[in-house]
């Protein structure tokens, strides 16, 4: 029967469809629609972004040779206020990641109530092959490109996955200088002297072991008795080590994307730290053995935080894993897969969507700062950071136990939930 479709055509599919990362997006999502009876109509609303623009950015390579680079950026919702999410620079990027990227933003802000939509944006490309120069101008170019759904009030970028503070420094000249003034609010993540949040840096890492910290209480397990093994050794990972070594954790396995390292007596992590600042391969340290990189998530540990990409714990590994609490400071580490087999397991899984909130939540304080042009001292960010994260994670907490809920179904209902009921409130325009 003709549905009123196309006139009884076939609709064309988009190509974001066919990516892995997004059908595990969607299917996170039809699973919560069934756990909180979603209205259907709702559900055929935010199984797909808002928003996708794909654009060429070509630059003139340091060589003299003109390459084209694929950019996206995706706006999952604008129902909340702005879209809110980051720029990954990475050679898998396609637009089906960052379409499943935007989608879980939206979640994550409906968690920690931030007035932002679900948005994600990245380039595929090898930042670590380019220069400086090039960076600077295949950033520059991209920001031109996005010009159109770009704004302070409908669409800021922060870093992620390859990018940093100095690429949301060139986001937010590139911007300032195409609408004739300074324009911090652009983005967020930058550095201070730009108008950037002190502690933004650190925030998701800190608020990865926030949470860490609550599950442990829970689980009546000390810090100083407990492990780590932590894969990704960037922004996440490093501050995610450095936060809990503070708190007595002994890090036995770190690994990056070119190689992995265990000392079951402990990683010194400030060595660590100043040895990759150095510029040093991080599996030439001195203070560990190397090991293989797919043995880091199997270590035997109390807490395992993948802090990399998505897909690393699957079906085919989970099985193995030997820690007590999983930490996903990555978005999207475990495959759906991968989640029914740890159902039947006792690890306490702290899911993405909470667990590295704290990213985007002190995003949400810089931009505030800078609407404001009024700024909080260290202390005041990090106070109100764990105000937020715990009470979130206490929100989660009580969901999942009350319902009798998986803590990822809980966290994704309550995000879920919030975007929901802002669209009906809303109704459907016209
Ligand atoms: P980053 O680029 O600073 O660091 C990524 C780290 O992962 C690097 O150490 C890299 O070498 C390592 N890595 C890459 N491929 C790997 C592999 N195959 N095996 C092991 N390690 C590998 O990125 P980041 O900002 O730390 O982001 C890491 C994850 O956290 C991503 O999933 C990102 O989406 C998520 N995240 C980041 C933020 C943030 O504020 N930066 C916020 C929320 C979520």
């Amino acid at each position: 029967m003709d549905n009123g479709q196309c006139n009884g055509a076939q609709q064309p599919r988009p190509v974001f469809e066919d990516s892995p990362v997004f059908q595990m997006a969607v299917k996170q999502l039809e699973g919560v629609a069934k756990a909180m009876n979603l209205d259907p109509n709702v559900l055929e609303r935010l199984a797909k972004p808002k928003r996708s623009l794909i654009v060429s950015v070509p630059i003139k390579m340091d060589d003299g040779h003109t390459h084209n680079f694929l950019g996206y950026r995706v706006q999952h919702s604008l129902t909340s206020g702005p879209a809110k999410g980051g720029l990954r620079y990475h050679p898998s990027v396609d637009l089906g990641e960052v379409a499943a990227l935007a989608m879980w933003m939206s979640w994550k802000c409906g968690i920690m109530n931030l007035p932002f939509g679900g948005g994600k944006g990245g380039i595929a490309c090898d930042p670590a092959k380019m220069s400086i120069g090039e960076r600077e101008r295949l950033t520059r170019r991209f920001t031109e490109e996005v010009l159109p759904v770009i704004g302070p009030r409908m669409d800021v970028m922060a870093p992620d996955l390859g990018t940093d503070e100095q690429t949301m420094a060139w986001i937010m000249d590139t911007y300032s200088m195409s609408v004739g003034y300074a324009c911090p609010e652009i983005v967020t993540g930058k550095p201070v002297e730009l108008g950037g949040c002190v502690g933004r840096r650190e925030a998701t890492g800190r608020g990865v072991v926030y949470c860490v910290m609550q599950a442990l209480s829970e689980l009546s397990f000390g810090s100083a008795d407990a492990t780590a093994a932590v894969q990704g050794f960037g922004n996440v990972g490093s501050v995610v080590c450095q936060e809990l070594a503070k708190r007595g954790v002994k890090i036995v396995a770190v690994s990056d994307r070119y190689g992995a390292i265990a000392n079951p007596r402990g990683i010194d992590i400030a060595a660590l730290t100043s040895h990759v600042q150095a510029g040093q391969l991080l599996h030439e340290f001195p203070g560990a053995g190397r090991i293989d990189a797919h043995d880091v998530l199997t270590t035997p540990c109390t807490i395992l935080v993948p802090a990399a990409l998505e897909r690393q714990i699957t079906g085919v590994n989970a099985a193995r894993l030997r820690c007590r609490v999983l930490a996903e400071g990555a978005n999207g580490p475990t495959t759906p897969d991968a989640d029914a087999i740890l159902a039947d397991s006792n690890i306490f899984i702290i899911p993405d969507v909470l667990c590295n909130a704290g990213g985007v939540t002190v995003s949400y304080f810089e931009w505030v700062q800078d609407m404001q042009q009024f700024f909080w001292s260290e202390q005041q960010v990090n106070q109100k950071l764990e105000e937020l994260m715990l009470k979130a994670f206490h929100q989660v907490r009580k969901l999942a136990k009350t319902q009798n809920l998986p803590m990822r179904t809980a966290a994704l209902c309550l995000g879920v939930e919030k975007v929901s009921k802002e669209k009906a409130r809303r109704g459907l325009y016209p």
